[in-house]
C-alpha cells in the first residue's frame, strides 16, 4: 500500500506497519474474542498491554529506576495545569519560573499562573543578534546562562521543542551549574518525544502527548523523579494527582486504553528500526537535507537560527507570500499532505516526525525545488 506523504504536526503520520497491525487486531486482539476497546482494563490482556507499553518506553529512553512512567489524559494541556498544581506545593514558596520561547511556552506559563507566583525566566520574544544574523521574536532560544531563576522556585519549565515557531532546545542545562541546584527541570518535550534520547540527569519531569511521535490523541505520557511526587495542591482533582495516578500504575480511573495499545504498537515498530538512537541518526538526516534545500534557494526562507532548528518541525515562508495557494494545491496535488504553517505564523511548515521517512522528505524538497523552477 502507498499513501500520500503526511507533513501534520499532529495528530500526525504513524508508522503504516502500526496501522495495519491495528487493523488485523481490531476486531481480535490476539485471539481473546474482543477488541482492545472492548475489554477490561483491568483484565489480564489490557494489563499485558499496558506493562509491555511502559517496559518498552523505559526501555528505548532508558528510563531510570526512580522514574514513574505514567499515560494520563487532558493533553500537554491539561499538564499546564496538572504540573504545577502537582509541583508548586513541593518547595514551599508556591513558585515556579517559565523561560518563554513561543506559543506553547507562553500558553503553559499563562496557565501556571492560576496556580501560584510564577515568573518569566528568560524569553525569546524580542528581536537578537546572534552570531551576527537578526533574529525575529521567537526564532531563538534564550541560552541556559541567561535564565533568571530564583532559588526558592519549585520548578523551572522548558518547552524543548516549539512545535508551532520550529525552535528545538535539546542541551538542557544542568540546573546545579545556573546556580540553582534544588530547583528541578520541567520539559514539555511534546513534539520531539522519542525523536531523540532524553538525559534524565537533567531533567525531573518531562511530559510530552502523544499524538505526534508516540502514538494517537489521548494518552499524554509523564515521565516524573519520584521525589516531584506527593506534593499535590489540596485542589487538585484526584484523577490528576500524580500520587494517585502513580500508585495505580495509571488506572487511578479508566485509561485511555486503546490510545495506549497504539502507543505501545509504536513503541515496538521503535525497537525494530534500531531504537531512538537510529531514529535520532535518521531525524538528523532528514531535517539536514530539508534545511540545505532551504538555505540554497532566495524563494523560501527558513527563520530559525541554525542553532535551534527543530528536527521535527521546519516552518518556512516563500519569499513571494502570493504564492501561497498555488503551494499549497498543488503540494496537495503531489500527494504531499498538511504543508500549511499554523495559523499564527503563516507560511509553511513541514513537520517530520519519526514516521516520515527520508524518502518522503527528499519529495517534499523535489516538489519545492520544482515549483520553484516553475514559479520563480
Ligand atoms: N505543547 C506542545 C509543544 C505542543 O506541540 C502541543 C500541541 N501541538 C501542546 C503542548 C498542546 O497539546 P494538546 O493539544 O494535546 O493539549
Amino acid at each position: 500500500m502507498t499513501r500520500p506523504w503526511n507533513f501534520s504536526a499532529g495528530p500526525s503520520a504513524l508508522p503504516l506497519e502500526v496501522l495495519e497491525q491495528a487493523a488485523a487486531e481490531m476486531t481480535d486482539w490476539h485471539g481473546c474474542g474482543m477488541s482492545v476497546m472492548e475489554m477490561s482494563h483491568r483484565g489480564k490482556q489490557f494489563m499485558q498491554i499496558r506493562d509491555e507499553a511502559e517496559a518498552d518506553l523505559r526501555e528505548l529512553l532508558g528510563v531510570p529506576d526512580d522514574y514513574e512512567v505514567m499515560f494520563m489524559q487532558g493533553g500537554a494541556t491539561a499538564e499546564n495545569a496538572i504540573v504545577p498544581m502537582n509541583l508548586l506545593g513541593r518547595a514551599g514558596s508556591g513558585r515556579a519560573d517559565y523561560v518563554l520561547a513561543g506559543i506553547w511556552s507562553n500558553k503553559s506559563h499563562k496557565e501556571a499562573q492560576r496556580y501560584g507566583d510564577i515568573a518569566v525566566a528568560a524569553s525569546s520574544g524580542e528581536a537578537a543578534q546572534i552570531d551576527g544574523r537578526q533574529q525575529q521574536a521567537w526564532t531563538w532560544f534564550p541560552e541556559p546562562q541567561t535564565w533568571r531563576v530564583r532559588a526558592d522556585a519549585a520548578y523551572v519549565h522548558v518547552c524543548s521543542n516549539e512545535t508551532i515557531g520550529g525552535v528545538e532546545f535539546a542541551d538542557w542545562p544542568d540546573m546545579a551549574a545556573l546556580g540553582a541546584a534544588d530547583v528541578p527541570l520541567v520539559v514539555d518535550a511534546s513534539s520531539h518525544f522519542l525523536s531523540r534520547p532524553i538525559d534524565f540527569s537533567k531533567a525531573a519531569l518531562v511530559y510530552a502527548g502523544a499524538q505526534k511521535n508516540a502514538g494517537p490523541a489521548g494518552v499524554t505520557v509523564v515521565i516524573a523523579r519520584r521525589d516531584m511526587i506527593g506534593h499535590a495542591l489540596p485542589m487538585c482533582p484526584s484523577a490528576f494527582d500524580y500520587t494517585n495516578v502513580a500508585k495505580n500504575q495509571s488506572m487511578f480511573n479508566t485509561p485511555p486504553t486503546y490510545a495506549i495499545y497504539i502507543a505501545g504498537l509504536v513503541f515496538k515498530w521503535i525497537k525494530r528500526q534500531g531504537g531512538v538512537q537510529a531514529l535520532e541518526r535518521a531525524n538528523i538526516a532528514k531535517a539536514a537535507e530539508l534545511y540545505a534545500s532551504l538555505d540554497g534557494s532566495q524563494f523560501y526562507r527558513a527563520l530559525v537560527h541554525p542553532r535551534w532548528r527543530s528536527r521535527m518541525n521546519a516552518p518556512f515562508f516563500l519569499a513571494d507570500e502570493s504564492l501561497n495557494a498555488d503551494f499549497l494545491a498543488e503540494s496537495q496535488a503531489a500527494g504531499l499532505l498538511q504543508l500549511k504553517g499554523h495559523k499564527s505564523v503563516g507560511g509553511m511548515r513541514a513537520s517530520i516526525y519519526n514516521a516520515m521517512p527520508l524518502e518522503g522528505v527528499r519529495a517534499l524538497i523535489n516538489f519545492m525545488q520544482d515549483f520553484e523552477r516553475r514559479h520563480g
